[in-house]
């Protein structure tokens, strides 16, 4: 391949990406469960985006399984993931469940989830105990000024983010000052926020003020619900309230001293295109920050950097010669029998190339600044592997 890969691009590279730690990752047993440690206020868990099928763990067919896997959330939250990055220079910590949804549904009791099966419920355990560790790690270092995001894709057809607060769609047809009493606070898994928050925000502004989570995702032309524009989701929607990860992993849990919401984000402009995840993921960042520096006491630059995730194939030369010189080819040790797609991004979260590997599985490098970059390797529409690439 005459490989022509033509930009323009201004490089500044940060000191964080260059003098920074690595970042932690870690898999449970099998790898069904991947913990990816972060270091700033944010703890996102992503249960239903898993395409593992192992045959030692059968379908489910306890208590009513479903089966629906939520298209593309794990490349989602990994969107994300490089959006709080290039704003913060720092990393939120993810929970992933690999394993289909017909194996594990971690967004159950481990009765309903695992269906007695020991390896899917060793994995619901290491899935709620990795995000019982970010948690406590979050609160730790931030003093619970901190979230969480359980996040989901819906198949409703309204096209429209749905922001589960454990609040049924009938309680939030009730008035603002009902949702404001210590009923309605008491079930909700923003009810440390509600209770304690800058601004002195009431339960109900919080939910659908012009400070709402909705409301900052809406501005950003994501509609949500609830939200200023739309405070309440109907009640002949399927609206989806929240379940057992959020009720689990908030402080609607007495325990567990975080506010957070489950996520559940419609296919369409959102999750379908990598453009479309790379650019709601964008919004979502600029979401997350604005609310949390809005209603949390709370100082982003206490994170504490950490650099790319090198773990995946560590023990393996990946990418080669790594640092490259300029005009040099650049190799990729993959298997010969597959063909894969790449994406190169630089530390500010921006594509600056893509497109199909060669069958060499080489590139050539000549039309790269010198910088720091993040490879990204993708095989039949899972990143295989993410990689640092130093150009010099
Ligand atoms: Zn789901």
């Amino acid at each position: 391949m005459q490989s022509v890969l033509s930009f323009l691009l201004i490089v500044l590279i940060s000191s964080f990406a260059l003098h920074s730690k690595a970042q932690e990752v870690i898999f449970g047993t099998n790898n069904y469960i991947e913990y990816q440690v972060g270091t700033l206020p944010l703890v996102i868990s992503v249960p239903h985006g898993g395409d593992l099928d192992p045959a030692s763990i059968p379908d489910r067919t306890c208590n009513d399984p479903v089966y629906a896997t939520d298209a593309f959330t794990i490349e989602t939250a990994l969107e994300i993931k490089n959006a709080l990055f290039s704003a913060t220079g720092c990393y939120p910590h993810i929970v992933i469940s690999h394993l289909e949804r017909a194996k594990l549904d971690p967004n159950r009791n481990v009765a309903d989830g695992a269906c007695e099966n020991p390896e899917a419920m060793a994995a619901w355990t290491e899935f709620h105990g990795f995000i019982a560790d970010a948690r406590e790690a979050v609160n730790q270092q931030y003093d619970s000024q901190t979230f969480f995001v359980d996040l989901h894709g819906h198949g409703n057809p309204i096209q429209r983010i749905e922001l589960g607060y454990l609040l049924y769609d009938d309680e939030l047809e009730l008035s603002d000052n009902t949702l404001n009493t210590a009923q309605y606070i008491n079930y909700s898994s923003i009810q440390n926020l509600a209770l304690n928050n800058v601004n002195n925000y009431t339960h109900a502004q919080l939910l659908r003020g012009p400070f709402a989570f909705g409301t900052f995702l809406s501005n950003l032309n994501y509609p949500a619900v609830p939200s200023e524009s739309i405070p309440s989701p109907g009640t002949t929607t399927n609206y989806f309230s929240g379940g057992y990860i959020t009720a689990n992993h908030t402080c609607y849990n007495p325990s567990a001293p975080i506010n957070g919401l489950q996520m559940e984000l419609n296919y369409g402009n959102v999750r379908d295109t990598p453009a479309n995840r790379s650019a709601f993921a964008l919004a979502f960042t600029q979401s997350v920050i604005g609310y949390m520096d809005k209603h949390f006491n709370l100082s982003w630059g206490a994170c504490e950097p950490v650099s790319v995730n090198e773990s995946a194939n560590s023990e393996r030369n990946l990418v080669y010669p790594n640092p490259a010189t300029k005009g040099s080819l650049i190799h990729f040790d993959l298997p010969s029998d597959s063909s894969y797609l790449y994406r190169i991004v630089n530390v500010f979260g921006q594509s600056v190339s893509s497109g199909e590997l060669n069958a060499q599985h080489t590139l050539q490098s000549e039309a790269f600044p010198s910088g720091v970059y993040i490879v990204e390797i993708v095989n039949e529409s899972q990143v295989v592997s993410t990689k640092k690439l130093v150009i010099e």
